[in-house]
């Protein structure tokens, strides 16, 4: 028996085709193969039709060394699955005696009444291994060719009965098929692009085969994912950490703002954290949207005492203290305007960090001189005050300005944090 070391996920329900349901489970099951070191190589979704389910499994097993299958092992007409696979193999189907036990006493259990079809799920193919399945009637099950040395594992389609499986069940049974594990760390950047970072460290990108880093962005962030294989867990941690030292030294350092963190907010509250500081807010364009991912992340309370919405002109005055000259000569979107925010709200609600958002999210409001997108984040320490101004493309939706101007204000805190703490 070979080591497994590739799959091809195959999917079955005329749901999916329909886009009745999302494939979850095939996202699920990527993940859960790619931490056991098993490369996926396609996922398929196929109909509840056993022709070109049989099409489909074969070209999968041509490919990959394991199949898993999703869907179809219900108890009904159309639930041809475990049929199909079992006629593909040339495999008769037996009475399983301790999955028709199961199945009863599943019944008895729930309180439901057992019908003639449910005794279908109970009939194996010969020599297959049955999984428990304590979370529903469906079967699990593992069928070994060993002529062709493939294996397809068969798992019922609903999550709530495929994940519990997959972990309890199937994880310890393939962890004795491989031979190594697949670790993966993170790298969060601010301020760089994806095509910047990549002309940066190109050469790494391109020359590393294990561990491999790969690139992802999102809304003004980049993060690379470097994924080690190796044959245990600390092995694979070592190289993974060897690569993104590395990567720190090759000039991108200053962008980084977090390995592993879960997004800017949360590198900027576990600084705050620990570095007992504290924060508050004052905007305009962002309607609250940086306090709202702020107070998203758990155990902010210590470090944020809260924000203001100052929208209109009177209001900034009146609750944050910008003066009519400034808005006059100015305006509201302005560096200057940017700054009074942050250090009225400072100065209000007695923190040592604040930062504001003043700009123009569009669609509509831009002027030749401040187009839609321009945007200035100000902030404020008992050192000062300083301010950026993000000049976003016009043709981006309001929600994309808002939110990369939000993560904005987390990346000119935290280097106000740094700042702060230098000393
Ligand atoms: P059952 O005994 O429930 O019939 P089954 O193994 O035959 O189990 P299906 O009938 O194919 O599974 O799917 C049952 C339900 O599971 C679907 O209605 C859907 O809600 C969910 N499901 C099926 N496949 C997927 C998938 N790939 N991703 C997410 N959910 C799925």
């Amino acid at each position: 028996m070979n080591k497994i070391a590739t799959a091809e996920i195959l999917c079955v329900g005329t749901e999916l085709l329909l886009g009745d349901i999302v494939n979850t489970n095939a996202a699920f099951l990527s993940q859960r193969l790619a931490d056991l070191g098993i490369c996926v190589y396609r996922h398929t979704a196929v109909g509840d039709n056993p022709k070109r389910l049989e099409a489909a499994l074969k070209c999968a097993l041509d490919s990959a060394d394991l199949v898993i299958t999703s869907g179809g092992l219900g108890p009904t007409y159309d639930d041809l699955t475990k049929e199909t696979v079992a006629a593909c193999f040339g495999l008769p189907l037996e009475e399983h005696a301790q999955s028709l036990e199961r199945i009863k006493s599943y019944f008895s259990r729930t309180g439901r009444t057992m019908t003639e079809n449910n005794k279908k799920q109970a009939m194996m193919p010969r020599t297959a291994h049955v999984f428990d399945n304590n979370y529903g009637t469906a079967p699990a099950l593992a069928i070994y060719d060993e002529k062709k040395d493939k294996t397809v594992i068969m798992l019922p389609g609903p999550p709530n009965e495929l994940i519990p499986l997959f972990n309890e069940e199937v994880t310890p049974y393939l962890k004795k098929r491989t031979d190594c594990i697949l670790v993966s760390k993170n790298i969060h950047f601010f301020g760089i692009g994806e095509s910047a970072l990549e002309e940066k460290i190109k050469s790494i990108m391109t020359e590393s085969q294990n561990p491999t880093v790969a690139p992802y962005c999102k809304e003004g962030e980049v993060r690379l994912r470097v994924t080690a294989k190796a044959q245990n867990e600390s092995q694979a941690v070592k190289m993974c950490d060897a690569m993104i030292e590395k990567i720190v030294g090759h000039e991108v350092g200053e962008f980084i703002y977090g390995i592993d963190v879960d997004s800017l907010e949360h590198a900027l509250v576990n600084a705050l954290h620990e570095h007992s500081l504290s924060i508050c807010t004052a905007e305009s364009c962002t309607g609250g949207l940086i306090a709202e991912r702020i107070t998203a992340v758990a155990g902010c309370s210590d470090v944020f005492f809260g924000g203001c919405v100052t929208y209109t002109n009177e209001i900034k005055q009146r609750l944050l203290g910008v003066s009519a000259e400034t808005l006059d000569t100015y305006g509201a979107v302005s560096a200057e305007t940017a700054m009074e925010m942050a250090r009225g709200a400072r100065e209000k609600l007695g923190t040592d960090i604040a930062v504001s958002a003043t700009g123009i999210a569009g669609p509509s409001g831009g002027t030749p001189e401040t187009p839609v997108g321009t945007v200035f984040i100000g902030v404020s320490t008992q050192n000062g005050e300083s301010f950026r101004k993000l000049s976003l493309s016009s043709m981006r939706s309001r929600d994309y300005i808002r939110t990369v101007s939000a993560t904005n204000a987390f990346d000119i805190a935290l280097k106000a944090v740094s700042r702060l703490t230098k000393n």
